[in-house]
């Protein structure tokens, strides 16, 4: 199974990612991760990423191409893969389509989660974090018997930095802008999956499985 899964911050993307996972017994495979194990382990790629990550520039996407092409080689994403974080323009789709062609194989589902802008908002400003245990709460959908306190440990609830108002709203337009022509991109190619991201987790994974 070689899936690609889009969604915007707040849409619930990592929960579906883990259960596709599970059920697929395939690798998960997001950009992010790749690129810090790449520093870490001090890789050529990973120290040209790096070069460009200390100035303050976006990594050029031949550099984002081969990294990921390079993690699509390893042995465990034979059989399938999640790509998540990637692509995220024309140009790296192409590239991605393109590599996985010269080595005879395909996509078959690109899985697009999508919800309104007011609702991402309300579910990622509301999330709170238990410094100790890294539980997740949510003031108003998931919260936590006492305020302010972690249900399993007694822990401090904390918001994170970036989950404000504010760089949540431009995080999700910058999104949004983004992406648009990747949806369009992958519905002419007839592999995009389109689901209303604020359905259900159980509901939105039943409509994966049956799609695949
Ligand atoms: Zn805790």
């Amino acid at each position: 199974m070689r899936l690609v899964l889009l969604g915007p911050p707040g849409v619930g993307k990592g929960t579906q990612a883990s259960s596709i996972v599970k059920k697929y017994g395939v690798p998960h495979i997001s950009t992010g991760d790749i690129f810090r194990a790449n520093i870490k382990n001090g890789t050529k790629l990973g120290l040209e990423a790096k070069s460009y990550m200390d100035k303050g520039l976006l990594v050029p996407d031949e550099l984002v191409v081969s990294i990921v092409k390079d993690r699509l080689a390893q042995d465990d994403c034979k059989d399938g893969f999640l790509l998540d974080g990637f692509p995220r323009t024309i140009e790296q789709a192409d590239s991605l389509d393109q590599s996985l062609s010269e080595s005879g194989i395909k996509l078959d589902k690109v899985i697009n989660l999508s919800a309104d802008k007011d609702i991402l908002l309300e579910r990622v400003v509301g999330r709170r974090i238990c410094r100790t245990c890294g539980a997740t709460y949510h003031i108003k959908f998931n919260p936590p018997k006492v305020d302010g306190i972690c249900d399993l440990d007694q822990g401090e609830l904390y918001q994170r930095e970036d989950d404000t108002e504010e760089t949540v709203s431009t995080r999700i337009e910058v999104y949004g802008k983004e992406t648009r022509p990747l949806i369009d991109y992958y519905t002419n190619k007839d592999l995009l999956l389109d689901i209303d991201g604020t359905q259900p987790i159980e509901q939105i994974f039943e409509i994966i499985v049956k799609s695949l």
